[in-house]
Parts: C-alpha cells; structure tokens; sequence
C-alpha cells in the first residue's frame, strides 16, 4: 500500500481535470493528477485553440451555470495574466421561426440575458460577410466569444502546479479500486491513494467504470479550417462567432479567424461512434466538402478547406453532462459525457469539483446531471 494519502487524485488533464485541479489546489488541498499522455496531447477532446462560450442554450439550467462560468474564466485571467476568453458576440442563423432560435430566445430571456433579433439589413450592414436570403431569423447576442482552449487548459495545469499539484504525465490509469477505505488507483508500475477520486477522463471514461455500464458513446467529429484572402475581414473584433440551423437540420457554427489555423467551421455531432485508442484521426473528404458547400452558399469569401482535425465528443443520450458522485462509492466523483458543448463549463465544473471534494455537496444546481437519470 502507498504511504502518502492524497487529498485529491484528478485522473485526466484534458479541459475538466485541469480545472478540478486548479481549483482543488488553490482551496490548499494535496493533488495528484495523474495524464495518460502528455499535457496539451491531442487525442482527446480539449485540444485545439479555440471553443465557443456562450450564453444561449434551449435548456435554461445552462444559461444560469454559465454567469458563474464566465466570472470563473475571468478569474483564471487575471490569476494568470493571460487573455483567455474572446467577445465577438454571435449571430444564430436558421428558417423564419425554427424553433431552436425560438427556444434560446426563450432561455435567454429566462435568464435575463439580452440578445434581439435583427433584420437581414441589420447583419448586411454590420457584418457584409455572410449572405443571408430574407426568410431566415436572426439573433444576435453580444456576450459570445471563444475561449483559447489549448491555452486554458495548460494555464490550469501550472496554476494547479504554482499551488502545490503534482502532474504526472505519460501515467495511464488502468483501475480504480473503490471498496476500500481510501481508493486505491492503479497503473501499470505503481498504486496512489486518496481520499478522493475525481475521474475526468473524457472518452475513456467508461473503461475506468465498466461497473456502471454507462450509456457513453465517443464519435468521431471533424473541424475545418480557411484562410481567407482577406484575413482582416474574419479576425475577432470584425467577425462574430455564429451558428445556423441549416435546412436539413443541422448544427454548424464558426469561430473568427485565431492562431494558427484561421477560421474554424464545423458540425457539431453526428459522427460516426470510435473507440478512442483506434480511433482513424484522418479527416474525412466528404465531411470536407460538405462543410466547403455551406461556406460557399453562407460565406463565400471564406474559400476552401485548408486544413481540418479530428477531436472526439463523448456524448450522454440526453446530450446533458455527467457530474455526481458513483453510486457505490462517496469518494469516488465523476465529470463527464460533455457532448460536445462541455469546455465553456471547465472553469465552473472545476469549482463544483473541489466543492464536492472538500464539503461533500455543492450549491450549484447539478441536479440535470445526475448519474442515474
Ligand atoms: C471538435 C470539437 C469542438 C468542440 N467545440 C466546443 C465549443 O465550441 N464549446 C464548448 O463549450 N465545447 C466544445 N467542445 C466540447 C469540449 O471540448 C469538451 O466537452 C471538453 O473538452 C471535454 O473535456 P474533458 O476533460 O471531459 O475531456 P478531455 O479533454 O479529453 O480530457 C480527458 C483526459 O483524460 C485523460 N485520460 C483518459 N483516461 C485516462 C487514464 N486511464 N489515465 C490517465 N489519463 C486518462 C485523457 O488522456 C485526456 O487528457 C468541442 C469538442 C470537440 C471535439
């Protein structure tokens, strides 16, 4: 048996372990967090350099946690001295009178968030890049942005460390042993005890509770990337993030021109299920060229795809998150099954983290995320 009691073990340092992390070392607890790769790795689902934050949602409940996801993130700013969130506000695209557009208005007006909706003049005037026909709704709402996520995360980790954590990289968990007193966590050449256990493994989680039997399904999800001609037009103080409900009832949205890799578009879900160790990271032709045919019709001076990644989701049925303590096992807490729209919460999901580590309960309304739903 290990001599050193932890007070927390963090398994995954991908977007949630980083933060449950930071925020349990900062509270002055004793952490270990144990990664199976490298930090900043890309094979799960918190890698590339951006991510949307936003208010709006057709479930009230998010809007509500995401007034303490944005002070949070604030937080981490000026902790770090970084710039790590971006406002562009947003525009939602889909038919006159969809109703996802009707039902995040709803949602937002719930919470007290402002947005309005504009004319087709409105967005020509104010942002010439898209082309719009006039039978389409369109609801802008000013505190959307993007979070430089490849950077968030690696910020909590050396926060997490400047505050005592130890971050062992290169470690994989192959077992958590729950019945005893303290849980034991198992790898290959080594066991670590704790008093708790917080799982944030994202894709591979169910490997670490086949007790539980999960309903977690990864997919494969594909973003693309262009770089348009006139680069000046898509950067984030003159493009806003958006989303459209196409026709055929899709999900797409777009993230200004940042980094590296310019304007990111993407579907969000629909992907074909993986498991994540096999998991083909070649991005697919026909996914390319769907995405090039809607940019044409919706931004045409966007141009091609030049480059695109693969990232996994790990999605609940429901598409709502996972965050509760194991049924058979109070020390042992789990976050995850973000579906694809969980990284805006990292900085939120972190605190409620370290508050069930350290008082056992949280005043959050966790309660859509229940294990056994
Ligand atoms: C293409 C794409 C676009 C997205 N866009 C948005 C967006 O715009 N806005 C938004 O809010 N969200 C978005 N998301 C979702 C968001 O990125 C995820 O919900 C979030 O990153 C999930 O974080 P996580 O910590 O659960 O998983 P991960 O970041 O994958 O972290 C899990 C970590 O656990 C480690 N691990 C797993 N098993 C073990 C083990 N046995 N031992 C040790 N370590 C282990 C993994 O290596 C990994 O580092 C997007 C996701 C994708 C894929």
């Amino acid at each position: 048996m290990p001599s050193h009691i932890y007070d927390a073990i963090v398994i995954g340092a991908g977007g949630m372990g980083s933060a449950s992390a930071y925020h349990l070392a900062k509270i002055g607890a004793d952490v270990l967090v144990l990664e199976q790769f490298q930090r900043g790795h890309k094979f799960g689902s918190s890698h590339g350099e951006t991510r949307i934050i936003r208010f709006f949602y057709d479930k009230p409940f998010y809007a509500e946690l995401m007034k303490t996801a944005y002070s949070e993130w604030r937080k981490l700013e000026s902790a770090s001295n970084k710039q790590l969130l971006f406002i562009t506000g947003s525009i939602n695209l889909g038919e006159n009178g969809n109703p996802y557009g009707q039902s995040i208005k709803k949602s937002l007006d719930a919470a007290g968030v402002e947005c309005e909706w504009w004319e087709q003049i409105q967005l020509s005037e104010r942002f010439p890049q898209f082309s719009v026909s006039d039978n389409m709704d369109i609801l802008w709402q000013k505190d959307t942005g993007f979070l430089y996520a490849s950077e968030c995360v690696l910020t909590h980790l050396q926060l997490a460390e400047q505050h005592g954590a130890t971050v062992l990289e290169n470690t994989r968990v192959i077992k958590i042993d729950w019945q005893t007193d303290f849980p034991t966590v198992h790898t290959a050449s080594k066991q670590f005890q704790g008093r708790k256990i917080v799982l944030t493994a994202g894709a591979w989680t169910s490997y670490l509770l086949r007790e539980l039997n999960l309903s977690l399904s990864v997919t494969k999800q594909q973003v693309c990337y262009y770089r348009p001609t006139d680069t000046e037009l898509f950067q984030p103080n003159q493009f806003p993030v958006f989303t459209e409900i196409t026709k055929s009832g899709e999900f797409v949205y777009g993230i200004p021109f940042f980094g590296e890799n310019g304007v990111k578009v993407a579907r969000h879900g629909l992907g074909t299920n993986v498991l994540p160790d096999t998991c083909d990271r070649t991005p697919d032709a026909d996914y390319i060229q769907r995405m090039d045919r809607y940019i044409a019709e919706r931004i045409p001076s966007l141009g091609k795809t030049v480059s695109a990644e693969v990232c996994l989701y790990t999605e609940t049925p429901d598409e709502d998150f996972i965050i509760d303590t194991h049924p058979q096992c109070p020390n042992l807490l789990i976050a995850a099954g973000f579906s694809g729209h969980g990284f805006k919460f990292c900085s939120l999901v972190g605190r409620i983290m370290s508050e069930l580590v350290s008082r056992g309960k949280t005043d959050f309304d966790i309660s859509p995320f229940r294990i056994n739903r």
